[in-house]
C-alpha cells in the first residue's frame, strides 16, 4: 500500500494521514519532518540540506529525493506507507518513480469558500496547542485549556497568505494529478473527519496492494 496523499490546507490532510497510517500499519512519511529530522541529526544528508535550510532557500530536490530514498528503505515501510508533502512537482514524482510504484494517490478536495471558512476558525496558543472553532474548540472560548494562555490567529492564516499558498497549490497539484492519471482517487472532504476516513477506507479495500 504505496500511497500519497494531496489535499489543500484545511482539508484535513494530516488528521487523514494519521488515520490511514494507524488503521493499515503503514508509517506516515511527510517530507518536512524528514527534512527536520536529518538537519537534527547532523547525517550525512542532513549536513547537505543544512546550509540551505538555514539560509530558508529552498534545498535541491536531488538532496530531498534522497532522504525520501533513504526513509521508504526503512524496514517500518515493508508494508508500505503514505507520503504527506512529496512529491510537490513533476520533477520529483520522476525522481520518486526511479525507486517506488506508486499504488494510489489520495487526493482529499475541499471547495476554496470551505477552505477559508475552516482556516479562519483555527487558533493557536504560544505553548504550541491548537485549536479548531469547530472541530477541537478550547473549554473557555480564546483560552487555552493546557496552560491559561490567550489564543491567537497563525500570522500566515490570513486571507491573502490563505489565498497565496492555494495559488502555489493549484499550481502544483494540477499537474500531478494529470502525471498519475488513473491511480488519483478524489475524496470529498468537506464531510466530517470519520466520514472522510471511511470514504479513503472504501476505496482502499477495493483494491488488492
Ligand atoms: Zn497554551
Amino acid at each position: 500500500m504505496r500511497l500519497i496523499l494531496i489535499g489543500p490546507q484545511g482539508s484535513g490532510k494530516g488528521t487523514q494521514a494519521e488515520l490511514i497510517s494507524k488503521e493499515y500499519e503503514i508509517p506516515h512519511i511527510s517530507a518536512g519532518n524528514i527534512l527536520l529530522d536529518n538537519i537534527k541529526l547532523n547525517t550525512d544528508l542532513g549536513k547537505l540540506a543544512k546550509p540551505y535550510y538555514d539560509k530558508g532557500q529552498l534545498v535541491p530536490v536531488g538532496i530531498v529525493s534522497d532522504l525520501i530514498k533513504q526513509r521508504l528503505k526503512k524496514n517500518d515501510c515493508s508494508k508500505g506507507f503514505i507520503l504527506d508533502g512529496y512529491p510537490r512537482t513533476i520533477e520529483q514524482a520522476n525522481l520518486l518513480k526511479q525507486f517506488v510504484e506508486i499504488d494510489k494517490v489520495i487526493l482529499i478536495t475541499l471547495p476554496r469558500e470551505k477552505v477559508f471558512e475552516r482556516i479562519s476558525k483555527r487558533f493557536m496558543c504560544k505553548c504550541g496547542l491548537n485549536y479548531h472553532l469547530v472541530y477541537k474548540p478550547s473549554k473557555v472560548k480564546g483560552i487555552c485549556d493546557g496552560c491559561g494562555g490567550k489564543l491567537f490567529r497563525r500570522e500566515d492564516d490570513t486571507i491573502p497568505a490563505i489565498r497565496k499558498r492555494l495559488h502555489i497549490y493549484d499550481k502544483e497539484t494540477k499537474p500531478l494529478i494529470k502525471y498519475y492519471g488513473n491511480k488519483v482517487v478524489k475524496i470529498n472532504g468537506y464531510q466530517l473527519i470519520p466520514e472522510v476516513f471511511e470514504d479513503i477506507k472504501k476505496v482502499l479495500s477495493n483494491r488488492k496492494f
